[in-house]
């Protein structure tokens, strides 16, 4: 039976460098406490998503972090099955069809998994990574200098989830003020560029592959970041009791709101044009033509960034109230 708990990391530097509440921190630090490996997304200096494995804990911070792009796992699978064939523990993290693949690989492999462990995101599902590629091109030539670290959470702002941000050579940082303004995630939360699987991902439902989901705890939206953590089995159980790392609390599943524990996104009407003018036409084009990169939106979310930063926005909120 699952188990659901919100989750909050004491070390704030843990919160600041992750997600959500830094959870993937806690699970993973048992696993590596134990002797065992960790394997997660990091993003290389070619900013493709990778998998790498992790011995020690400087290696595996830097797979804190979703990058909502795919990430390449092929490097895994056949160093998982030796570090299982040398009786180390495994925790692999990823999305669920990525779990999903492994587990199929090492079952077909005949390789015991009793030292095996998963956790995964709850998945809206990967962008593109040709376009993440120009976006990041186009920053480079805006900013005038290569871009040498990005962060899709970047936590400049409290209480908010998604804030991207790209670091530049000459010491230039690059921050959006809301997801909005920010041309990757304006197509990515319109689901323009999620891979054509992701639509009908049948991963998206109640029922999970791994041992433990973790995932943003939009009910607590409000008052900071929390991770939402369900426990789906009784190994994934093992990895959470004497937690004492930070805050794990039973919450109610009633309390959770995750539309990607019902169904998949929704292809939008414009998906086609989209990729018809961007493959045509090329990057420039295609921001011409769609998205909320006009003045007017640009006026109104910096108008609702400058309330925000006032606190002026709690007393709009009362006042139409
Ligand atoms: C592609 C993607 C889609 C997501 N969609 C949702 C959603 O719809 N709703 C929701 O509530 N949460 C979603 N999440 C999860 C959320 O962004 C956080 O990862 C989650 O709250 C855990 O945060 P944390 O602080 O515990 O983990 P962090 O320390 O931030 O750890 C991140 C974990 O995600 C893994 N990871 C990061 N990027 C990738 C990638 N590209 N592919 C595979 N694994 C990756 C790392 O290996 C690590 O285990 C998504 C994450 C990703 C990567
Ligand atoms: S949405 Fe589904 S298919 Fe797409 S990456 Fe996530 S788990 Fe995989």
């Amino acid at each position: 039976m699952q188990t659901f708990y919100k989750f909050k990391h004491y070390d704030i530097n843990v919160g600041k460098n992750s997600s959500s509440g830094g959870a993937f921190t806690m699970i993973s630090d048992r696993i590596l406490e134990s002797g065992g490996v960790v394997y997660g997304c990091v993003l290389n200096e070619k900013f493709n998503a990778i998998h790498i494995r992790a011995e020690r804990k400087e290696q595996r911070d830097k797979m804190r972090g979703s990058k909502y792009i795919q990430s390449n796992i092929s490097e895994a699978f056949q160093q998982i099955a030796v570090d299982l064939a040398n009786k180390r523990k495994v925790l692999f993290s990823g999305t669920p069809c990525q779990v999903n693949a492994i587990i199929n690989y090492l079952k077909i492999k005949k390789i015991c998994m009793d030292n095996f462990f998963s956790v995964e995101v709850i998945c809206h599902g990967v962008g593109s990574e040709k376009f993440f590629h120009d976006y990041i091109k186009d920053k480079e030539k805006k900013y005038h200098s290569k871009a040498v670290n990005v962060k899709f959470r970047a936590k400049y702002r409290v209480g908010q989830k998604q804030d991207m941000a790209i670091i530049f050579e000459n010491d230039k940082e690059y921050h959006a003020a809301s997801t909005n303004l920010d041309w990757f995630f304006s197509v990515y939360l319109k689901n323009l560029i999620l891979r054509p699987s992701c639509y009908e991902c049948k991963y998206a439902q109640e029922h999970r592959v791994s041992d433990i989901s973790v995932a943003d705890l939009w009910k607590e939206n409000e008052i900071g970041d929390w991770s939402l953590v369900i426990c789906n089995t009784k190994k994934g159980k093992t990895l959470l009791n004497g937690n004492d790392c930070g805050e794990l609390m039973v919450i109610n599943k009633s309390e959770v709101y995750q539309p990607h524990m019902k169904s998949p996104c929704n292809v939008p009407s414009n998906r086609k044009i989209f990729w018809q003018i961007y493959l045509k036409k090329g990057y420039k084009e295609v921001q011409r033509y769609i998205g909320n990169n006009t003045l007017k939106s640009k006026t109104k979310y910096v108008f609702a960034h400058m309330l925000r930063i006032s606190h002026a926005d709690k007393w709009v909120k009362k006042i139409r109230r």
